[in-house]
């Protein structure tokens, strides 16, 4: 765990906040309350792991990160062994990084570390797994002389989306506020012609989501990596849209909670469109490929094998061990996927094919 001073350096009052925001100019967009709310709570903790308030698949087991450590490795080796910088968006507490980094300087890879990273209490835990790591606010920052590989898990789940809800007509979902009680409302009409054809006679009270924030981030990479080669892989818990329905959902201490409530406590997330973050990958000249599956990312990476591996080294963690994988390919192994994106001078990624 990461210490934090007792009172916390940032904002105390962020319900106060937004409300005297919303009780001064009306209303907020979804996405905007949203992006307050994850700004405040990651700012504030180090929300990981069995005493934290969710759990990841790194944080699960080592062999999630060594298995994409050697994705990019294997790639990179297909690639010709540029040099490269590796990059991890939202690094949580650093140990995908670090077990990546190992499997990667066994297959002869060790690029210099990048991590974007909003987070400072996050950033202090990654500088303890990581030292020599370079850490950036945004995406834009990234080197521009090399390529990039570029890793990400669960963060483009806890970028603000917005949300549009069907009544009569379509319109922006807004947040208000009495006293401090969030709800989520109705806001001014939509025109039709922003509404994908198939929705625009939903049922009344559907929801549409989208992210343009997550949109954004994959379009600026994709157009680096298009540019200066590399390729990036994003695993988290998402589908192939565009879908009507409401994720946005908000966990605390491993329960689910009221998004519209006590904002900035919560971890706040939606589900990844994946067929639309492709698709702007490919409008900046990149490959898009998947998504597929974890069960199958891992699966053909070759999961089984370490497993026996790790437990024949350590008889005592065999059944620890077996428990794990189970969890990585079968609890998550279906609901996570990972959209993977290539230069189109790189080779196919594994797992991709
Ligand atoms: N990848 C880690 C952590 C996932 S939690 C793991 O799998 O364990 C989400 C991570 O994204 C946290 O590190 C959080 O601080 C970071 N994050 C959230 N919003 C961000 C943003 N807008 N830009 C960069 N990082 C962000």
């Amino acid at each position: 765990m990461v210490d934090m001073p007792d009172t916390p350096v940032t904002d105390t009052a962020l319900p106060e906040r937004l409300a005297r925001a919303i009780a001064l100019a009306g209303p907020i967009p979804v996405a905007q309350y949203m992006a307050a709310a994850n700004a405040h709570y990651y700012a504030t903790r180090d929300p990981l792991g069995a005493g934290g308030d969710f759990t990841t698949a790194p944080e699960i087991s080592q062999m999630f990160g060594e298995l994409v450590g050697l994705w990019c490795a294997d790639l990179w080796d297909r690639a010709g062994c540029p040099e490269v910088a590796w990059v991890e968006l939202g690094p949580g507490r650093g140990t995908l990084a670090a077990d990546a980094a190992r499997a990667m300087t066994k297959a002869g890879l060790t690029p210099p570390v990048h991590f974007v990273e909003t987070s400072p209490a996050l950033r202090a835990a990654q500088a303890e797994r990581l030292p020599a790591a370079t850490w950036h606010d945004a995406v834009d920052t990234l080197p521009t002389d090399r390529p990039l590989i570029v890793v990400a898990n669960e963060l483009f789940d806890a970028l603000p989306i917005r949300q549009l809800v069907k009544r009569e007509q379509w319109h922006e979902r807004l947040v208000a506020a009495q006293d401090l009680l969030f709800l989520p409302i109705a806001g001014k009409p939509l025109p039709d012609a922003v509404i994908p054809e198939p929705f625009r006679d939903a049922p009344a009270g559907s929801i549409l989501e989208t992210s343009p924030a997550a949109v954004t981030i994959i379009r600026g990479l994709a157009k680096r990596i298009a540019a200066q080669g590399g390729a990036l892989i994003a695993v988290d818990y998402g589908y192939e849209g565009p879908a009507l329905g409401d994720t946005l959902q908000a966990v605390r201490g491993h329960a689910f909670a009221n998004p519209f409530e006590a904002p900035g406590e919560h971890d706040l997330t939606a589900h990844v469109d994946f067929t639309t973050l492709a698709a702007a990958a490919q409008t900046e000249g990149a490959v898009a490929w998947g998504p597929v599956t974890q069960r199958d990312l891992l699966g053909a990476l070759g999961i089984d094998s370490r497993t026996s591996a790790l437990a024949k080294a350590s008889p005592a963690r065999a059944e620890a061990l077996a428990a794990d994988r189970r969890r990585l390919m079968d609890d998550m192994g279906t609901l996570f996927k990972a959209l993977a994106i290539t230069a189109p001078t790189w080779p196919t990624p594994a797992a991709f094919a």
